[in-house]
């Protein structure tokens, strides 16, 4: 077997990510959809003003990147002006996060060296994605992916991994190869959005289950040539636990003007800014999400120890069996041949 490079991507302090909602519309209604409009709002934002915002966040003296989110991105009709102007702004790299309807003719719209394009993707067939994100987008995504990349785009893959769709993610490696796509990101369920509602309870993994099945299947894309991404999730008993509110700068930005550190924070008012009708960036008033970043427990993240305590366990003497990382924090596995 070819050997691996396995790492740990530490959060790199002259690097600066916006993760830029530039509305919340879709024409999707995935299960586990993480938009929340009661609290990011319904807007559609207007072509000048995400101009503004993405000049408000340029930061030439950071390697700046930029990643459209929505609600699904290509529905806004302005989303190339979107994509040019964070190119003329300076912005390192640009990606579009898209569930592969590439509305508006994206692909002709703008050239492949302009931006990335992320397919979100949750089987490895209809039979299994379908269910999860709606019928039919199986196929319009995957024949959009071969579009995209018959035309030069740099490709990825977001699949995320519930309950309802790990035992298919062995079968996923063989059709990122297929498709052409280089990148393959591992995504966890999280608890939010629709995953926080009623009816998720059947989505959640346990630790063993991430960790029995994702890994290994993350070993068996890279050497099949895959570059591949995935969430730490647990920390390895020597590494420190870093919280990326404190050590990375990133913003989450939502069309309601709210601007996030943490996602996990995004389903509750304790947003770190608010972007002002004047195009400032002014910090929230009341409790804010980094009054939280600073707090240490034996636990690792304390947000996810307030949201989501149902991923911990304890040993019989009180300790937390892992520590849960930052949920921003990703480890990288590819082929030392890469
Ligand atoms: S494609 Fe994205 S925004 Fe649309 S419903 Fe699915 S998860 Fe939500
Ligand atoms: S997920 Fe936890 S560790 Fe990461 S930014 Fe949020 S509070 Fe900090």
């Amino acid at each position: 077997m070819t050997p691996q490079i396995v790492r740990t991507l530490a959060f790199q302090p002259n690097e600066r990510n916006i993760f830029f909602h530039i509305l919340t519309a879709c024409n999707l209604s995935c299960r586990h959809c993480y938009i929340n409009p009661a609290q990011h709002g319904n807007a559609t934002l207007a072509k000048e003003t995400i101009a503004d915002w993405l000049t408000l966040f340029a930061d030439q003296d950071k390697n700046s990147n930029v990643i459209f989110l929505g609600g699904e991105p290509t529905l806004h009709p302005d989303l190339p002006f979107a994509v040019k102007k964070a190119r003329q702004l300076g912005y390192r790299t640009i990606t579009v996060d898209t569930n592969g309807y590439l509305h508006h003719d994206l692909l002709n719209k703008i050239g492949p060296e302009e931006a990335v394009l992320s397919f979100s993707l949750d089987g490895p067939e209809a039979a299994v994605n379908d269910p999860l994100r709606g019928s039919g987008v199986f196929e319009v995504c995957t024949a959009n992916i071969r579009r995209a990349v018959a035309l030069g785009f740099e490709t990825s893959l977001i699949y995320t991994v519930s309950s309802l769709n790990i035992a298919a993610l062995r079968r996923m490696p063989a059709l990122v190869k297929a498709l052409g796509i280089r990148n393959f990101f591992i995504q966890i369920i999280g608890l939010r959005g629709n995953s926080a509602g009623d009816d998720s309870s059947g989505l959640q993994l346990s630790p063993e289950e991430w960790l029995t099945q994702v890994p290994p299947v993350a070993a068996e894309a890279a050497a099949l040539g895959l570059h591949v991404i995935y969430p730490k999730v647990f920390l390895d008993a020597s590494e420190p636990f870093v919280c990326a509110g404190e050590a990375a700068e990133n913003f989450f930005i939502f069309p309601n003007g709210r601007v996030y550190r943490c996602p996990l924070c995004e389903d509750f008012p304790v947003h770190s800014f608010e972007i002002t009708a004047d195009r400032h960036l002014r910090p929230n008033s009341g409790l804010r999400e980094e009054q939280f970043f600073s707090l240490r427990i034996p636990e690792g993240c304390v947000m996810n120890k307030m949201l989501q305590p149902s991923n911990i366990s304890y040993n019989s003497d009180g300790r937390p069996r892992y520590r849960i990382s930052c949920c921003l924090l990703k480890q990288e596995i590819m082929s030392s041949m890469v």
